[in-house]
This record gives C-alpha cells, structure tokens and sequence, in this order.
C-alpha cells in the first residue's frame, strides 16, 4: 500500500508508550472536539456504504461539545494536525482494522487526546486496546446509549478504564445524524433493523457478541433514518443488520413441538414486526432499493419473500459459505442446505426478484481441489447476481478460534516475534492470508484457488452475461462497473500478496468508484413527508 501514513502506522503500533507520552495529561487548549474515526489501511476517496457506526455515534455525542469530527478512513486518512490537546478520539475496530486503529489511537494520545476505543475487537481485548493504542478507555458492547457519560468522564480528566455498554434494547438504538454525511463520497446510506443472531455458526462472532436474541428497532424510527435519506438523494440504503430471518419456519415448529405457548408468542411477535416494518417500507418511494443479510432459510417462507419485495428489498447476502454437506458441517450451519436443493433455494430468492450475494468460505477441512470451480459452477447455475470468496480466517470471539488458539502449534507460531495467535498484530504485509494447515492443498493452493474463483466469477464475460438481469443498456454497464468494483475492493486488495498488485487494484477501484458513485445518487427529495399512520393517511 502507498499511504506513508499506513506505513508509519505499521512500524510504530508495537512500541510501547514513551514515559513522557504516558504523564501527558489531556490539556483543555481551546474547546475540546470528539473525533470519531473509522480506521483504514487503504483509501480510496469514495465508499460503498456509509459506516454506520460512525454517524450513530454521533449522534449519540449530542450537541454539548459541537459536532463531533467524522473521519471515515476508507475515504481519507486522518489529518494528525486536526487532533488537539483535550479532544476525545473515539476509535471503533474490528479485529480487520486493530492494527491501523491501535496507530491512531497512539498518534491521538501522543498529541494529547484522550483516546477511547470500541467496537467488536476493544470489547473482546480491552487490555490489548490500552497496551498497543494507547486507550485511556475502552468501551465494551454498545456504544448508543454510554458514549455522552465516556465523553463528559474524559473532557472532566476522569475517564474509567472501562465502560460496560452491553447490549443495548432496540427500543434505545440511537438514529444516526445523517446530516454530517460529506457530500457525494457514499453511494449507499445505511439503516439498522436488528441487532443479534440466534444462529451459532462456528467461524462468526455475532451471536456471541450481539447475542442470539434478536433486538429488533421500532418501526417508526427505521421509517424515518430512511426518509431522512432519501430526502438527501440517497436510493440505495443498506438494512445493517446481522440476520434479517430471526425466526424460521423450524424455530416456530420447535415451539410448538416443546408446546410452549410463552416462547410461540414470542417468535410470532417478532415475526409479525418484520412484517410490519416491510409493509411501512412498501409506502415509501418506489424508487428506493433495499439490501439485507439474512440466512437462506428465507427462502422457505414466500409470503416473507413477497412482503420484501414489496418492501422494496432487492438484494440480499446470504451466507451460503459451502457447497457441500461437509463442508457446512465444518461451521456447523446444518441449516443451509447443499447440492441441487441449494440451487433451487436459492433460485427462490430470484424467482421473487431478490438478488444474492452469496458468500463463500474457502479452506474448510473438508474443501478439496475441485471445490473453486465447483463452487463458482453453483453460483451460475444458481443464479447468483453476485458472489464473495472468503478465506477461512480464525476470528476472536469466535467457536473456531478458540479450538485454533488452543492448538500448541499455533500458540508457538510466530511472524516477525508476534505470535499468531495475534495475527491482527502482525504487520498487514507480513500478515499470512491462512492460518490452519490443510489436510490435502498448500495454504498458496488455496489462496490461488480463492483468487481464481474471484477472477473467473467476475471475468468481462461473465459480468457482462449477469448483466442482463437489468434491462437497458445504460443500466447493463452500469451492473458491469459495479462487478468490477466489487471485485478491486475485496478480492485484489484482500487476497492478493504481490503488493504491485494491490497497489494497481487500489488506484482502479478509486477510479471506478468515482466514476460509479454517480450511477447511485439520485435527486434528493428534501420535502418527502414522514410516513403518518395508514389511518390518518386515508382519512385525510
Ligand atoms: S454467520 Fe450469519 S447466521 Fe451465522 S451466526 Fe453469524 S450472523 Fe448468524
């Protein structure tokens, strides 16, 4: 990667503190500003979807201290000089982005910030936050409703070490302040309907960290984040939720086999929620056009498939990660199926005009030679709009890592002296793509296999095959840039170990990005109504 920021990111986030950084109390030179930072190793000056953790933190920031400072580093890195003495840094990370966010957070703390960390990978390794970026605090859960005491604690020169956010009610879900949104550099805005999982695949974080009982927000508040988005122009809005199917068919089954009235209830609530919320979607404009998550069992239920067409849902991931019965029982997800009833499940979706970005995982145990080409031979044959190729990564929090962390081999296993056991600590260059070794393929077989699927899925021809799920030709080439985007933002600059490469798939996908971000943004509609309730509107 070209950013010198990056760089000297890279070398600095293992030293430890100097002494004279450490004693640096916060100062009060003129008045304090919250920055909140979304770190990134690479920037490409548009984005795809608005983060938007960072909007609703600053939202919940309030109005005290001014606006907060939004700095989203997959547009721009931050601007050192922009931090004083006396300002709160609130750093969100991942285990994707710790490495960049632990040089911020230690550049924050050098320049005599207080420096406060959140987000999945502070909430799993709170010592780890304070150790490597310098966190005067950290934030453990959600942020929505602790953030305005994190902030006063720290501008007041008494931050605790630690803030138990937990998991906040939908009812409390703080809106974002899409107002602060930079002109013209997103290409989707991005809603939240639910919180949690109750699913337990082994390879993903969610249900542990979000939990397994689904928070699902107000109806009225979701309206309104997507009226207010649209009125700014905004017509694609992604629905950031971890799994927009809480209840299947079979968990109702199950309810009613244990003959547990209280449980039944409950799931058939939060069922007719969703539909509630889809039936309020559906009086929006028409133009608007939603995406989800949500798993594959969707697929059994057509009148939930009808409500989110109607809804003006059309796309969604569905996390589809193997095409074999082995292999799904690797990431114990028995639910999904494989082979031909996957095909015809997932055509389901297409046959209600929703499209699939379905994700892969290559590396499982299970995976053998032929499973690339196989599994690129279902995407087709199943129609998928778009797909991912996801390399088997043992993430924190997660049933996998945990087995894999345990393991003596792994513990003795060191990149450039840090342990991978840390592997997010390993500078990004160093950093191996795979870390469990294979019963049958080289790590680099399966590396080259995953960029081979990638590189056969969305080859010109392909693309350009695919397209023809739009009709007219300025719509076709307008699928076609956004394959390709796709494609440079996640495979190229992910998978790729040749930093050539990386370099040239970063300076295409700024390119294509802004030559596609326009394709997006429609005219805004600054005097949309709220919706009123369905019987004010027809008496009136
Ligand atoms: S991968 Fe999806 S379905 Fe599985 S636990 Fe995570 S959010 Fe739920």
């Amino acid at each position: 990667m070209s950013d010198p920021v990056i760089r000297s990111g890279q070398s600095s986030v293992h030293l430890t503190l100097h002494a004279a950084d450490e004693n640096r109390v916060p100062g009060s030179t003129g008045e304090p500003c919250v920055h909140l930072v979304n770190p990134s190793d690479v920037s490409f000056g548009v984005a795809v979807i608005t983060p938007r953790w960072l909007y609703v933190l600053a939202s919940a920031t309030g109005v005290r201290w001014g606006d907060p400072h939004v700095v989203d580093e997959t547009l721009d890195p931050i601007e050192p000089t922009d931090v004083k003495p006396g300002d709160v840094v609130g750093i969100g990370i991942h285990t994707g982005n710790a490495l960049r966010g632990y040089a911020i957070g230690q550049m924050a703390r050098a320049r005599g910030a207080w420096v406060v960390f959140g987000g999945i990978h502070a909430t799993l390794f709170p010592n780890e936050a304070r150790e490597q970026g310098g966190a005067h605090a950290v934030v453990r859960g959600d942020g929505d409703v602790v953030w305005p005491t994190v902030i006063e604690e720290c501008i007041a020169g008494r931050p605790s070490a630690v803030y138990e956010g937990g998991r906040v009610d939908g009812a409390d879900f703080a809106p974002a302040r899409w107002d602060l949104l930079p002109e013209g550099r997103y290409m989707w805005g991005s809603v939240q309907t639910v919180r949690g999982c109750p699913k337990h695949c082994s390879f993903c974080s969610v249900w542990r960290t979000d939990g397994q009982k689904p928070r699902q927000r107000v109806v009225d508040q979701v309206v309104r984040e997507v009226v207010q988005l649209r009125r700014r122009g905004f017509r694609f809005i992604a629905l950031a939720d971890d799994n927009f199917y809480p209840v299947s068919f079979e968990d109702l089954a199950q309810a009613r086999r244990r003959k547990d009235p209280a449980r039944l209830a409950q799931l058939e609530a939060l069922r007719d929620e969703r539909l509630e919320l889809m039936a309020q979607l559906a009086r929006l404009p028409d133009d608007l056009v939603f995406y989800t998550q949500i798993t594959m069992e969707a697929a059994e239920d057509g009148a939930f498939l009808d409500a989110m067409r109607r809804a003006h849902i059309r796309g969604a991931l569905v996390g589809i990660e193997s095409v074999t019965a082995a292999g799904l029982k690797d990431v114990y997800k028995g639910f999904n199926l494989a082979g031909d009833a996957l095909v015809e499940r997932l055509r389901a979706f297409r046959d209600h005009d929703i499209h699939v970005l379905g994700s892969f995982i290559f590396g499982l145990p299970s995976d053998a030679p032929d499973t690339f080409d196989a599994t690129v031979a279902l995407a087709e044959r199943a129609n998928l709009t778009f797909a991912q190729f996801v390399l088997l990564t043992p993430f924190p929090g997660t049933v996998d890592f945990e087995k894999w962390a345990a393991q003596a081999s792994n513990r003795e296993r060191r990149v450039d002296g840090i342990p991978v056991t840390t592997h997010w600590l390993i500078p990004k260059h160093l950093r191996p793509k795979l870390y469990t070794p294979h019963p049958v393929m080289s790590l680099e077989d399966i590396r080259l296999g995953t960029q081979h699927a990638w590189d056969r899925f969305y080859s010109w021809r392909s693309v350009w095959s695919r397209s023809r799920v739009v009709s007219s030709l300025k719509a076709r080439l307008a699928f076609v840039l956004v394959s390709r985007l796709y494609r440079q933002m996640y495979a190229n600059t992910g998978i790729a170990t040749d930093s050539a490469r990386v370099a040239r798939s970063t300076r295409w996908a700024r390119w294509l990005g802004l030559l596609t971000r326009r394709l997006f943004l429609t005219t805004p509609m600054p005097h949309l109504e709220m919706l009123e309730p369905e019987g004010a509107e027809s008496a009136s």
